[in-house]
């Protein structure tokens, strides 16, 4: 057979086959075509040393105009991205986005619930969100998204958007935080009490260990990995990055988002737009801003407040507010049986320029605390099983050949392929558009997007299926 790629030189690790040794991958029509058989193709890469690996598959990044922003394609494609769940949306937003300046990559949408935009007030009935989950999913989003703590919405409409979700069979994320408890352990809580036993996908467990509930973080995390253990039917994640990720928009002299009140709380600064201000001059607030080679970047200083004020307020800042050693113990945190805790690792990046799952996450295999495969297992295995994507995260004949390589000493990404075409390789993003990942019913909006679409079967989410 004439392969279309061969990736030569590489060690290959791929769990769910038992692999892990130096050997060729080669791919024809976006599959899989072979593995160990370097025979004659189109295109032959070598990279001797490389890791070689099913592709990356980030269950949380930002892509949309709200936070993150159209850059947040080649950004994660550059990182070795292959796979990605845009964790806001809104979802035609990020469709247009990713037409105009996407880079190839496959993207799902978890459509928040806004209020005032997506939803009439902080307190809509299980009706009306019934209404969005059936609309955006047929514009094509894969599911809902809850951003309580951003913005709040009352415990009972927290309650039925989990109801609502559940009921339809879409994806359902959430960010703890309502109008009982904000983005806390507390408030993380009583996501778990709101479900009712209904899957839903807790996002980044370590933003709620902060110690803003108990004096020391690692007592709240304990709390909340019992939490977890004593509910499988929630699925988790957690990311590695120091700052974390806002928006700085203010509204009558008071950021809108909650969590930016409580990053400024925390650094002893007023919640208000000027003690916002005076955190940017003192380095402590961040605001991301475009750099010279097109991508995202966190800045400080005079520089942030001036980004800041071009954009009306409307940036992303970050805040050094993610304990490091929290994320520590969640990548490592087992359960009584020896089985971790948190199922896979994110980065909340896209946009926000913090796309760590090589750079920090593959420290983990260095330092020991994971094997590679158990790396590969938290990057790509278990992601794909999250989003019920039963073609990825293995490199079997016939699977989707999505394929990430990288150098293991520096961490940085060298080829990122997606449906077997190359998307970025040697610095240079070659890949553009990008294909959707949504439900039957969304079908239609994505193709008429002239975007490529992956439909997927719902069921098969460790949401559903576990
Ligand atoms: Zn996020």
């Amino acid at each position: 057979m004439r392969y279309d790629l061969t990736i030569e030189g590489c060690f290959v690790v791929d769990p769910l086959n038992h692999l892990k040794e130096y050997t060729s991958v080669s791919v024809k029509d976006g599959r899989v075509a072979a593995v160990g058989d370097a025979g004659k193709a189109l295109q032959s890469v070598s990279l001797s040393g490389a890791l070689l690996m099913p592709g990356i598959i980030d269950v949380h990044v930002h892509c949309s105009d709200w936070i993150g922003g159209p850059l947040s394609f080649g950004m994660l494609a550059k990182s070795g991205v292959t796979t990605a769940a845009d964790m806001a949306g809104p979802v035609q937003v990020v469709l247009r986005q990713m037409k105009e300046q996407g880079s190839g990559i496959n993207v799902a949408v978890m459509e928040a619930l806004y209020p005032g935009k997506t939803v009439n007030g902080t307190d809509p009935s299980l009706d009306e969100i019934r209404g969005v989950v059936g609309k955006i999913t047929r514009e094509g989003a894969l599911g809902l998204k809850l951003i309580g703590g951003h913005y709040p919405l009352t415990p009972e409409a927290s309650a039925a958007a989990i109801r609502a979700a559940n009921e339809r069979r879409c994806y359902i994320a959430v960010h703890s935080g309502s109008a009982r408890n904000g983005s806390n352990l507390k408030g993380a809580l009583d996501s778990i009490e709101f479900s009712e036993g209904r899957p839903f996908h807790l996002a980044h467990i370590n933003a709620y260990c902060r110690g803003m509930v108990e004096k020391d973080p690692k007592d709240e995390l304990k709390t909340l990995l019992k939490a977890l253990i004593d509910n499988p039917h929630v699925i988790s994640e957690f990311h590695p990055a120091p700052l974390n990720g806002t928006n700085g928009k203010c509204v009558g002299g008071v950021p809108e988002s909650h969590i930016t009140r409580n990053c400024l709380r925390m650094g002893g600064y007023p919640e208000t737009e000027k003690g916002l201000k005076t955190a940017f001059i003192d380095g402590y607030a961040h605001c991301v801003g475009e750099d010279m080679n097109g991508v995202n970047e966190y800045v400080s200083g005079e520089k942030a407040l001036s980004y800041w004020r071009s954009q009306e307020g409307n940036a992303i800042c970050g805040f050094p507010v993610n304990d490091r050693e929290i994320a520590f113990l969640c990548a490592t945190a087992k359960d009584p049986k020896g089985e971790y805790v948190i199922d896979a690792l994110s980065s909340d990046g896209g946009g926000i320029p913090r796309n760590f799952m090589i750079r920090y996450g593959y420290l983990l295999v260095e330092w020991g605390a994971w094997s590679v495969d158990e790396y590969v297992m938290k990057t790509s295995v278990i992601p794909s099983r999250m989003l019920g994507l039963t073609n990825k995260g293995h490199l079997s004949v016939g699977a989707d050949a999505d394929i990430t390589v990288f150098d293991p000493v520096s961490r940085k990404a060298l080829l990122t392929v997606v449906g077997g075409k190359v998307v970025y390789a040697g610095g240079v993003q070659t890949g553009s558009g990008g294909t959707v990942l949504c439900l039957p019913e969304g079908r239609d909006a994505a193709e008429g997007m002239g975007l490529g679409i992956q439909v997927v079967d719902i069921e098969q989410s460790m949401l559903y299926a576990r």
